[in-house]
């Protein structure tokens, strides 16, 4: 008898009936005579509603009190699941961040989890009861609670595979696996049966919101077995692992995409040697995620550069340059938002040189234009205009032929 962690999503839990049909999904694991511990998102879109009703009181909510608004969504959701199961005859007790033992670093809005001390999970596995866990949540040494970014219930409950040695974790999901793109755009998207976690993990960083990239982090350093399933169909679902041998010989795996992204260019930054080093160490002080980097040599004492962010983070980007822009010593700064990333991800891309010059080509035989681009081993991203997202994704679905790579599978 194993412990299986269990995780189910916003949508599958966004009405009575969707809870009731988890508790019947846990309810089958436990009669397999397994100790289950089950990971639990908010109701339906409960967390955007409560982010909402903070921007209407401030556009500039302190990130403590934002993770003790977004905290309470899950609350909600672990009591009613457990209701569910005990009306069903099970013993179940529901768990918040702090009684379930996860700590986090003292940072709010996006935590790392630091420790696990699951001696409560246990005590109350061991008393035979179904564990029903609030995903997303953290607390510090300090006794402060925190979140762990967005989607961040899929980390909860890998993190908890970890620390309780799990079989395997089941994230439960609205669609039936991970496809080769975003279903819900791209319509010929295909179900991949499975995918390695190098390669997830790209996928997930570039903006496939299947799964948070920490659980996949946490799930390939820790070698759990990590699937991804329907909680309304009971068909297989993809399993993540070390190497996904079935489909080695696709060059590209996957496409991704995410918008809200914005270029911040710097001109006329004096002191080439050391004004790199400035600007990014200052944005990095002030917890700004900076994506790509274009460096452009003018002369060689001034240099103009470039830089992705993510959209929210223009207002404090800028204000933080325009703070220090004597000591970092630039001309001025220019933005342009409305873009996009696209990126294509394979670890068949390592051995396959010319793989990012048939990606340029493709775009440009479809007129969009490349305003940025960025590699490493496994991937190649673009920043496009946001308009042209969806087309870029499209386009490069078909040219790497991902609507139609059963047919290679059975030539290999
Ligand atoms: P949950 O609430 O269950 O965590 P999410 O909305 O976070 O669900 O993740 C599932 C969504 O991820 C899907 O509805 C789909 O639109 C999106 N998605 C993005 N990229 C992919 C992909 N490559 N494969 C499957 N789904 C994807
Ligand atoms: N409820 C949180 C969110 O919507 C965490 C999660 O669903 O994983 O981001
Ligand atoms: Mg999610």
């Amino acid at each position: 008898m194993g412990v299986i962690v269990q995780k189910f999503g916003g949508t599958s839990v966004g009405s009575v009936e969707r809870i009731l049909n988890v508790a019947n999904l846990v309810i089958e694991e436990k009669e397999q005579g397994n100790d289950v511990v089950v990971v639990v998102s908010a109701m339906g879109k409960t967390t955007d509603s409560l982010v909402k009703l903070a921007n209407d009181i401030t556009s500039r909510p302190s990130k403590r009190e934002m993770d003790m608004l977004l905290t309470t969504g899950e609350q909600v959701t672990i009591s009613l699941l457990t209701m569910a199961l005990q009306e069903k005859g099970y013993d179940a007790i529901s768990l918040t961040g702090w009684q379930l033992g996860i700590e986090t670093e003292p940072v709010h809005s996006n935590a790392r989890i630091t420790n696990i001390d699951p001696s409560r999970i246990q005590g109350e596995l061991k008393k035979g009861r179904i564990i029903v866990a609030a995903g997303f949540q953290g607390w510090t040494k300090e006794h402060e609670i925190t979140t762990l970014g967005r989607g961040g219930s899929d980390t909860t409950a890998v993190a908890l595979a970890v620390a309780l040695q799990a079989e395997r974790c089941d994230i439960y999901t609205d669609v039936d696996g991970v496809y080769t793109t975003d279903p819900r755009y791209i319509s010929s998207a295909r179900k991949l049966s499975s995918i390695s976690y190098d390669e997830m993990l790209e996928l997930a960083n570039l903006g496939a919101g299947v799964l948070h990239p920490r659980a996949v982090e946490f799930a390939k350093n820790y070698s759990i077995p990590l699937v991804v399933r329907s909680s309304m169909e009971r068909i297989d679902g993809t399993m993540i692992e070390e190497e996904a041998s079935m489909e080695q010989s696709l060059v590209v795996r996957g496409i991704a995409f995410e918008d809200n992204i914005t270029r911040v260019t710097v001109f006329g930054l004096k002191n080439a040697l050391t004004g790199l080093s400035a600007i990014f160490s200052t944005l990095a002080k002030n917890q700004i995620n900076v994506d790509i980097i274009i460096q452009s040599q003018t002369d060689e004492n001034c240099t103009n550069l470039s830089f992705s962010i993510k959209h929210n983070d223009l207002e404090e980007t800028t204000r933080v340059l325009e703070t220090y822009k004597d000591d970092l010593n630039f001309t001025h700064i220019e933005q342009e938002s409305n873009l996009a990333k696209v990126s294509i991800v394979g670890s068949g891309m390592i051995s396959n040189p010319g793989v990012a010059a048939e990606m340029f080509q493709v775009l440009a035989d479809n007129d969009i234009v490349v305003k940025m681009v960025s590699t490493s081993e496994i991937k190649v991203s673009t920043v496009v205009d946001r308009e042209n997202m969806v087309k870029a994704a499209e386009v490069l679905h078909t040219a790497f032929h991902l609507d139609q790579n059963e047919v290679k599978e059975s030539l290999v």
